[in-house]
């Protein structure tokens, strides 16, 4: 079974991927769907895909490309994927970008560029609310007083796993850059600047498309 066109959000951990992801979706109108949010949510179920991801998230390595395709697969039986669809955080290796391609027509690739020092910084200062859903940053963002007592800290947010998840990303996942930019479907943007910013960068990339 092949869904319409989809999109992917790629960059390193920490790069804005979830907090761009629902600009990107209004625009487009294709459903978000993040791998490192379903995992989450297998883990906080107790599932047997949880228990099997939850060791491999938590010590910054790649949950195995079979599990991942699986949740993939699954997904797109949803009616929702019809039209195609925004990954955010898959493919993450060339396997998984193999696998893709029998699946969906990848229409480009939004690659966000950070350094990895600036992404330290991010990281560890994110929270996420448990309710919304909605990311902040203890400096770059900061949650509203109604909001901010509740807000939690992933626990593979910690600075020692971040710094694994980065070398994961630079010696698995980075590479797949390379795949989508001879295939000329890879735009690079900036995604140091604030979020505005970033959004605007993206806005722009998407809106000539449309328009062309
Ligand atoms: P994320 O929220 O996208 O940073 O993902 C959190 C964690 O889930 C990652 O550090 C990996 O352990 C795992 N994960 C998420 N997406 C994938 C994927 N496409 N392939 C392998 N592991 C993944």
């Amino acid at each position: 079974m092949r869904v319409g066109k989809s999109i992917i959000l790629f960059g390193p951990p920490g790069a804005g991927k979830g907090t761009q992801s629902g600009l990107i979706s209004s625009i487009t109108g294709k459903p978000q769907v993040s791998t490192g949010d379903m995992l989450r949510e297998a883990v906080k179920e107790g599932t047997d895909l949880g228990k099997s991801a939850q060791s491999y998230m938590e010590n910054g390595l790649l949950v195995p490309d079979q599990v991942i395709m699986d949740l993939i697969r699954v997904r797109l039986t949803n009616d929702d994927a019809d039209s195609g669809l925004l990954f955010d955080g898959f493919p993450r290796t060339l396997p998984q970008a193999m696998a893709l391609e029998q699946l969906t027509e990848v229409e480009k690739v939004i690659s966000l560029v950070v350094e990895d020092d600036e992404i330290v910084s991010r990281i560890t200062g994110r929270r996420t609310d448990p309710v919304s859903g909605e990311i902040y940053h203890v400096v770059f963002k900061p949650a509203p007083p109604e909001v901010s007592g509740r807000l939690v800290q992933r626990n593979d947010d910690t600075e020692e796993t971040v710094r694994k998840r980065l070398a994961t990303f630079h010696q698995q996942t980075a590479p797949l850059s390379e795949y989508y930019r001879e295939r000329g479907l890879l735009i690079e943007i900036d995604g140091s600047g604030d979020i505005k910013q970033v959004s605007a960068s993206i806005g722009t990339v998407l809106e000539k498309d449309i328009g062309s």
